[in-house]
């Protein structure tokens, strides 16, 4: 690797080691190549281009529709010493002058811009004369329609590039990996025969769950007392279940915020930043909070409900663990989501969409269902080839199972669908299995059918459960519909024909997770939490001093590794991942003195 990249990383970044992809990226950047990187959320895109900026000769241009995150980001990067600046419709016009001049005398290496801003006669102006010597256009999925964020200046981007002699290296992150929208990417931004890295969706410090407790408040309460002090958020799918949430959790002293879209601007403002800047510890929202937030130090993530689909889900529960540290997130599943979901599928689609939005809807009640592991079944749907079966990393690889042959019931269940003709849904097939009175069933004449009531003796839930579980398996297929019918596979044929044994089993999750062996499951790491305590309040301190995130001061991982070596010298210091040179000049000598001060009253021998 070029030995200045290394270098940038360690002086400003206060890395040892680039992550998978960073370094391939940046070493075809740094031959000037156009570069697609694919990369899931966390994974360290930033730094992709961050670093080749510092080493090129002109100005990077970075183009973002996250106009909530710009500040952050340039905050961040002028804390280690990298000159950095936006330019977005947030700007007063003095500001926006100002910046435009200071770029004139070429003070910046990057410089964040909006769509709308770099489309503007006068930024093209600015430009068109300028040594740009790369664009990078991060959320770059946003040009393509099939994506989920679809933005028409985004398509503009290239005829502004088209300006610009020479022509800049050009390059893009997204963490959509789709062809439909990697195609579109190189297509509309005009990449040329750009070098393509996915580096796949896996999140390795993510410990995936699927809980269906009989009384989820319960189970969160008792999740929350595992948890004490760390950030998490809590996603609800209504405004009303945020407000019961918030009351409820508000009356067992927790420490919470809540965002919705009934709120307004300034009450949303004020919880994000209450959130962002660690003085309230849990977040209770919609699926309206989130985008724009690029807080590092989320520990969990829980959703209270299950969401409309896998993608909405992998993105919000994403928002866990972006530091690398090992993070949980736990999807709280009932029977009552599904209704839910379904009410709002009918709500907002029209009929074409919803089509798609019921298979999607089927698609995470599976994920929800099955007893595989829940890492691979993800990586799956993203149409990833997994070479695991167990990830040891998820709530079904960690829980012990019970195994019990359920054949005969499935055959029944199997067989009931077959007699009515695979033309009915799940409810109306626990109905006549269960041999309910129903004036439906008596028209039809199900009474009749010899499967009629022969499942009496079981619950309807157990029943719907054992369909669900059969669909989850591919025994029964489910057509994406309001009222989906169930019919049956070929598989199973083979368990009414040719006597397949079906064996289901139950979960009961270990206690004690197991921690994960891997480079980014850092929390691993054994750290005095007394002498953590200490540095993440002074952290908040300077944090509040000079108005910025507690996180852009220094990442929880960089507090626990502090916590755990107890750096008493500038070289020691220097060896803790995300101290480089700049912010050890910046704030190295506080820490010093806290952890020495530590020491000190403690008495050495018992570091
Ligand atoms: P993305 O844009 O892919 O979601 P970011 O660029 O925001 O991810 O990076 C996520 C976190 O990982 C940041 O805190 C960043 O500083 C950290 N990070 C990135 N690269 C490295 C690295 N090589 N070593 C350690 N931490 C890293």
């Amino acid at each position: 690797m070029n030995t200045s990249a290394q270098e940038i990383l360690k002086i400003h970044f206060g890395y040892e080691t680039f992550r998978k992809g960073q370094e391939e990226l940046i070493s075809h950047i740094l031959k000037k190549e156009d570069c697609l990187g694919i990369m899931p959320t966390g994974a360290g895109k930033s730094i992709c281009y961050q670093v080749p900026a510092m080493l090129l000769d002109g100005i990077t241009l970075v183009i973002s529709p996250l106009i909530s995150l710009m500040k952050d980001q340039v905050d961040s990067l002028n804390e280690i010493g990298i000159p950095a600046t936006y330019l977005n419709s947030s700007l007063s016009e003095r500001d926006y002058i100002q910046t435009i001049e200071n770029i004139f005398h070429r003070i910046y290496k990057i410089v964040y811009v909006s769509p709308e801003k770099l489309l503007s006669d006068s930024f093209i102006q600015l430009i068109t004369n300028f040594p740009i010597s790369m664009v990078a256009v991060d959320e770059a999925h946003c040009v393509s329609r099939w994506g989920h964020d679809f933005r028409p200046s985004f398509c503009e981007i290239a005829s502004v590039i088209a300006k610009l002699i020479p022509r800049p290296i050009v390059t893009a992150f997204t963490a959509t990996a789709t062809e439909r929208v990697k195609e579109d990417i190189i297509q509309v931004l005009q990449l040329e025969h750009p070098f393509t890295l996915t580096t796949g969706f896996n999140r390795s410090n993510l410990y995936f769950s699927v809980q269906s407790p009989e009384n989820k408040k319960e189970y969160l309460l008792s999740f929350l007392k595992q948890h004490p002090h760390t950030s998490g958020i809590i996603y609800c799918s209504t405004r009303k279940i945020v407000e019961e949430l918030f009351t409820f959790l508000e009356g067992h002293s927790f420490s919470v915020c809540k965002y919705h879209a009934g709120m307004s601007e300034q009450q949303r403002e004020e919880a994000q930043n209450a959130f962002v800047y660690d003085r309230q510890e849990i977040m209770i929202a919609t699926n309206a909070f989130g985008m724009g937030i690029d807080k590092s130090n989320v520990h969990y993530v829980v959703h209270y409900n299950m969401p409309k689909d896998l993608e909405s889900y992998y993105q919000e529960a994403g928002r866990a663990g972006r530091d690398g540290d090992k993070a949980e997130c736990v999807l709280l599943f009932h029977r009552s989501d599904i209704v839910m979901n379904k009410f709002l599928i009918e709500q907002s689609c029209s009929k074409e969409n919803a089509k798609k939005e019921y298979q999607k809807l089927n698609e995470i009640i599976d994920y929800c269902n099955t007893n595989k592991c829940l890492r691979k079944y993800i990586l799956e749907y993203f149409g990833e080839n997994p070479d695991f079966e167990n990830c040891h990393f998820c709530s079904n690889c960690n829980s012990e199972v019970q195994v019990t042959d359920i054949t005969i019931d499935c055959q029944k269940i199997l067989s009931c669908i077959k007699r009515m003709r695979e033309r009915f849904g799940a409810g109306m097939v626990t109905d006549v299995l269960k041999g309910a009175n129903t004036s439906k069933i008596k028209e039809l004449q199900f009474q009749t059918l010899s499967t009629y009531g022969i499942m009496k003796e079981y619950s309807k839930d157990t029943i719907r459960d054992l369909i669900s579980f059969l669909i989850a398996e591919g025994y029964i297929k489910s057509n994406e519909s309001k009222y989906p019918t169930l019919s049956l596979t070929p598989l199973a044929n083979t368990v009414l024909f040719e006597h397949k044994e079906v064996f289901i089993k139950k979960k009961i999750e270990k206690i004690v997770k197991p921690e994960k062996k891997s480079e980014k499951a850092q929390d691993s790491m054994d750290y005095d939490t007394e002498l953590f305590e200490i540095l993440r309040n002074l952290r908040r301190e300077i944090s509040n001093e000079a108005h910025i995130p507690p996180f852009i001061v220094f990442t929880d991982v960089t507090l626990k590794q502090m916590a755990s070596f107890y750096p008493t010298t500038e070289e020691s210091m220097l060896h803790i991942s995300g101290v480089g040179d700049v912010k050890f000049e910046k704030y190295g000598t506080v820490f010093l003195q806290a952890i020495k001060d530590y020491i000190e009253t403690k008495g050495k021998d018992r570091m």
